[in-house]
């Protein structure tokens, strides 16, 4: 039988993501015995620290290994109220909260609540490469808002203006970003939120890199600005990039009552709750003082300070100095390659791997990614030093 009568019509135009195959061939390179330097990585390079895993030892020792509330443990809930009150000054009660298989799960339950067929969901572009499949899935209809180095890669509210129609029904905002880097102040914030508040705009709120935020900037949710734009919000977060937990599956969101009542029922009739053992590890991990969260923080802007320094001195380069997040999103249209030929012949030619901007929606530019230690680092910029000058 042909393909196009077998598979739901929702999923004829989804992309198989076009980042997995250059990592694909990263990692059969490094299988193969090659030395090569990963600067495409999506996830902090650390292990899960041990007392996080042990609380996961625990909880499976002690017979924690049964379904349990849909939307997350009691305890895990509260403590997640609790911290959106601490770092985000943001009340959202135990109810108003569901834990979910990771953050890609939170957002995408969110959009499927959320979105009718035919809807438009706004997303500033450079943008993480989800977003856009998840809305289509969802029978949405994603909308594109460009944004430029010279904005420092954010939407300004003209624009958002300029792209709110009849039928838009929310916008994405992802602050630190994947992949640009930036991250949203106050009196932007204020500006999107009014728009959003007159327009009747649902924001969806990508907060997952909030941990990495660097020199003076400030990571603020948006949600916490005001009631009206609280009550239009669904704040996302996770524990998969603050605590190197990326393969144990835990997301959350906060969001009004009626929202988080509609995202409960479509997890209990979907895939009930997330790991119970997972959520007990979870449990530690938010439960820790901030102090490893600050040395996580610090080595972070380390790595950012030495590969801004290096970057500089390439000349066929540019790039906006991340203030955010673990990755630099590098011009490179004076090399006159587009992004996967670059990102192929470098990985080819020089033993390095970075993600070509075109999966991100821009093929001048590559992604590096600095989760990885400073001495890959410098073997890394000193590979693609050689090589960019040679091209
Ligand atoms: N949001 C952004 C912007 C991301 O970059 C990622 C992961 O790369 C996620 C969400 C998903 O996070 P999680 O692993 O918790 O599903």
């Amino acid at each position: 039988m042909r393909i196009e009568r077998i598979i739901a019509q929702r999923l004829k135009d989804i992309n198989p993501s076009p980042t997995l195959a250059i990592t694909a061939k990263a990692k059969k390179l490094k299988q193969e015995g090659k030395d090569i330097v990963n600067f495409a990585g999506g996830e902090p390079d650390f292990d899960t620290p041990l007392f996080i895993k042990q609380a996961a030892i625990e909880a499976i020792n002690s017979g924690f290994t049964k379904y349990t509330p849909s939307t997350g443990i009691p305890e895990l809930k509260k403590l997640i109220s609790e911290k959106f009150k601490k770092d985000n000054s943001l009340d959202y009660s135990p109810e108003q909260i569901v834990v979910s298989c990771g953050a890609k799960h939170s957002i995408f339950n969110a959009l499927l609540t959320l979105i009718n067929p035919q809807d438009e969901v706004l997303i500033p572009s450079p943008h993480w490469v989800s977003y856009q499949e998840m809305v289509k899935i969802c029978e949405g209809i994603p909308r594109f808002i460009p944004t430029s180095a010279e904005d420092n890669f954010k939407i300004n509210i003209k624009q958002l203006e300029r792209y709110i129609g009849k039928k838009t029904k929310l916008l994405i905002l992802n602050s630190p970003s994947n992949p640009t880097g930036c991250v949203y102040n106050l009196d932007e914030l204020k500006e999107i939120s009014s728009l959003c508040v007159e327009k009747k705009i649902f924001v969806i709120s990508d907060e997952v890199y909030e941990n990495f935020i660097y020199d003076n900037h400030k990571h603020i949710s948006i949600a916490s600005l005001n009631q009206d734009i609280y009550n239009l919000t669904i704040t996302i977060n996770g524990v998969s990039k603050s605590f190197s937990m990326t393969g144990w599956r835990i997301g959350y969101l906060g969001g009004p009552v009626e929202i988080i009542e509609a995202i409960s029922k479509l997890q209990d009739h979907s895939t009930s709750n997330p790991t119970s053992i997972s959520q007990k590890a979870a449990l530690i991990a938010l439960s820790t003082n901030n102090k490893f969260l600050i040395e996580i923080k610090e080595e972070f802007q380390k790595r950012r300070d030495y590969l801004v320094s290096r970057l500089k001195r390439i000349k066929k380069l540019s790039f906006v100095i991340p203030e955010g997040a673990f990755y630099i999103f590098c011009d490179i249209t004076k090399t006159e390659l587009d992004s996967l030929t670059f990102a192929n012949r470098l990985l080819e030619e020089a033993m390095v791997s970075v993600i070509p901007g075109k999966d991100f929606g821009s093929d001048n530019h590559i992604r590096i990614s600095f989760a990885t230690d400073i001495e890959q680092i410098k073997k890394g910029i000193d590979r693609l030093e050689e090589w960019i000058n040679k091209l």
